[in-house]
């Protein structure tokens, strides 16, 4: 099998007007200093940004990618905003069923599975998230909340060259805590599996699987370093060039920054 080249997206989530732009430029200009061919970089901005953030990376290695989209590609649905906008406005990859979308938005894995194909259908990359609340993680529910959702939020046709899986326990979001390197090593190796079984041994094998949830650059090198860990969703710390340059130095075999 061939090697999967570790993906790090940046997920601004509802944060950055216009000013933020110029964080991109210093990551932009700070990546084109110091490529990092062997890892692929992305930003996630809100939508407000997409256009002119496409602006600033175009030309770039950096690729761009929207946090939600609607199911259907137009119609009467106020505020929301399909998948062929969102590449219309320069993304090539969505999150979709972030733990804050299921949770503040009722979204179950069907909507996620639906979302999912929408992504297709707009010729875009899907990055399905699935996680644990703290409540299952500590009524020992882990298992069985990833693998159901995996099975209801990843399309049967679903590949690795337009599907990734970020596992982001909800507890580790944003609170400074992650879970032991054993548990991440054991629980992604869970999804490696459950993707084999509902994509086959191919594309299962295929697609990656990310870690997201109080990743920093204190941490990033260990976490990195975990089997079936193919690079991470970043929140907080992608906000800023200089950390998210930071973790993604995790990548570089020489020392240059
Ligand atoms: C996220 O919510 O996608 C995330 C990973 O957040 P943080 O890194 O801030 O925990």
């Amino acid at each position: 099998m061939t090697a999967i080249r570790p993906l790090v997206a940046g997920n601004w989530k509802m944060n950055g007007t216009s000013s933020a732009l110029g964080e991109l430029v210093a990551l932009r200009d700070r990546l084109e200093k110091a490529p990092l061919p062997e890892v692929e970089v992305m930003v996630c901005p809100p939508a407000t940004l997409l256009s002119r953030a496409a602006s600033v990376l175009a030309e770039t290695a950096i690729a761009l990618g929207a946090q939600d989209c609607h199911p259907l590609p137009c119609g009467a649905h106020t505020g929301d905003i399909s998948a062929e906008m969102l590449a219309d406005a320069g993304a090539t990859a969505v999150i979709v069923g972030h733990s804050e979308r299921r949770i503040d938005h009722g979204e179950t894995s069907e909507t996620v599975n639906a979302k999912a194909r929408a992504a297709y259908r707009a010729g875009l990359t899907a990055i399905v998230c699935i996680g644990e609340t703290e409540e299952q993680h500590r009524d020992g529910e882990t298992v069985d909340v990833l693998t159901s959702q995996i099975q209801g939020s990843v399309p049967e046709d679903a590949q690795g060259s337009n599907t990734v899986l970020a596992y982001e326990p909800v507890w580790a979001i944003g609170s400074g805590l992650t879970p032991t390197p054993e548990d991440v090593a054991r629980l992604h190796g869970v999804i490696r599996e459950t993707l084999g079984q509902v994509l086959g041994p191919d594309q299962g094998g295929a697609t990656r699987i990310l870690y997201g949830g109080s990743v920093k650059p204190s941490n990033a090198a260990e976490l990195m370093s975990i089997p079936n860990v193919n690079g991470a969703l970043v929140g907080g710390a992608s906000l800023k060039a200089s950390d998210f340059c930071e973790i993604l130095a995790v990548y570089r075999s020489d020392s240059a920054t």
